[in-house]
């Protein structure tokens, strides 16, 4: 791993005591940290988390590395790197995390035109809108380009018509970016992509109960909604390219998030001592789980290289690339694996949902282990992202 020069990490310094300076001492408690994670995509309106937002706002953190002129902070992607790291580091969070500063922001500086950029930008870097993804419908989630949702050409707007499923945090979303057909004829040729305002007339958004009993995504219906055409972003029939272009974004951002190290954050040798206890050499008592702990220590340290060495090519700001396919396939495996070893070193104390016979970090460890099997499946499951890296990474599927 390469040390920052002299200048970064002064400018680390600088960022660090800002945070602590600013970040509000109401909200640093491990458990706040936690309550805040649950209910970000809500925006709480809690005094201490908008004091934080306003501050992280007027200084263009929330989306460091976008232009000042969109609300941004105007920092290289280094420096922008720096203040997401020390924030994390910090225990602080970003405020305006969601679907708009890690997806549909990146997306629209390279492909909106000036008007939508100068029109939607701002408002995601104050955290003040939304955004939810319309991509997968019923029997459209791997087969992406094989969506239905219709947007007919009527003159001056589009009329859309159709269905989206599993659009996560749709139920208090401003706004979506959708993929829609606009060309039946054809399939990717055939896809345009738009931005609905979630207040349109027609739409209807249709919780999906989970076991968990919360609903973090809905199906969302489209009857006859009209949409102004300047909400285009790209040119008809061209936004296959600007979905996928997107995809990127989105695995870049998963593999980045805080939110999957929840739970015990201890390293999983450490834990195990704990649980299982040692030997008389003071190593983990189990030979056999000993060797797997280590298997998944060199898992994990692959992983952190990987990361670092992907954060150095993207210095120069050319952004994420196909390579966040495998990074996060490896981040999601790692992180499974993980939960794996961490819940067969709890043992009973790794079955808890609820009740005072559980630590806090262990039911957050059991939650953790749960919702990371989705990270499998999320913004393109394991199997689709091992045939990107074959397709465009290996040219391995040219003859087929
Ligand atoms: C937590 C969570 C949040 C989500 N949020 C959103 C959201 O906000 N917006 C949104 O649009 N979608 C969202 N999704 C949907 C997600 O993108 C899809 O679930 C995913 O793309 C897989 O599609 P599917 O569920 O239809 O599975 P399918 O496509 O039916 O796949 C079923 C299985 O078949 C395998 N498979 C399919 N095709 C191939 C192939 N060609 N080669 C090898 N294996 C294959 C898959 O890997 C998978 O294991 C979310 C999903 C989850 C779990």
């Amino acid at each position: 791993m390469q040390a920052l020069s002299p200048e970064l990490e002064s400018f680390r310094a600088r960022v660090r005591d800002w945070i602590n300076d600013n970040f509000p001492a109401e909200l640093r408690s491990e458990e706040k940290q936690e309550e805040y994670y649950q209910y970000l995509p809500r925006y709480p309106q809690a005094p201490d988390f908008q004091l934080w937002k306003e501050r992280v706002r007027d200084k263009g953190w929330g989306t460091p590395g976008w232009p000042l002129a969109y609300g941004g902070g105007g920092l290289p992607t280094e420096r922008a790197r720096i203040v997401a790291t020390e924030l994390y580091a910090c225990g602080a969070y970003n405020p305006m995390t969601g679907m708009g500063t890690s997806m549909l922001g990146p997306t629209l500086l390279e492909y909106g035109n000036d008007t939508q950029k100068a029109a939607h930008l701002p408002r995601i870097s104050r955290g003040e809108v939304r955004w939810c993804q319309g991509y997968s419908e019923p029997g459209s989630g791997s087969d992406l380009a094989s969506l239905q949702t219709k947007a007919e050409d009527k003159g001056d707007h589009y009329l859309v018509n159709g269905q989206k499923i599993w659009t996560s945090g749709s139920l208090w979303a401003d706004w979506m970016f959708c993929l829609v057909r606009t060309d039946p004829t054809v399939k990717q040729e055939g896809i345009s992509f738009l931005l609905i305002d979630m207040k349109t007339p027609g739409i209807e958004v249709r919780p999906i109960e989970i076991i968990s009993g919360q609903s973090p995504f809905s199906e969302v219906f489209f009857t006859d909604v009209v949409v102004p055409k300047d909400n285009l972003v790209g040119q008809l029939n061209r936004g296959w390219t600007i979905a996928k272009r997107l995809l990127q974004f989105e695995r870049d951002a998963t593999t980045n998030r805080r939110r999957q190290m929840a739970g015990d954050t201890r390293p999983v040798a450490e834990i195990a001592k704990h649980y299982v206890g040692v030997d008389e050499a003071g190593r983990i008592a189990d030979a056999d789980l000993r060797a797997r702990i280590i298997k998944h220590m060199m898992h994990f340290k692959s992983l952190t290289l990987m990361q670092q060495q992907m954060l150095d090519a993207t210095k120069a700001g050319q952004g994420p690339s196909e390579a966040s396919s495998v990074a996060k396939n490896a981040q999601a495996a790692v992180q499974q694996e993980r939960g794996e070893l961490l819940i067969e070193i709890m043992g009973y104390q790794g079955l808890g949902w609820d009740g005072a016979g559980y630590e806090r970090t262990e039911l957050e460890t059991t939650r953790a282990f749960l919702s990371n099997k989705a990270m499998s499946i999320y913004s393109g499951t394991h199997e689709i992202q091992n045939n990107i890296i074959a397709k465009r990474m290996l040219g391995l599927l040219d003859h087929q």
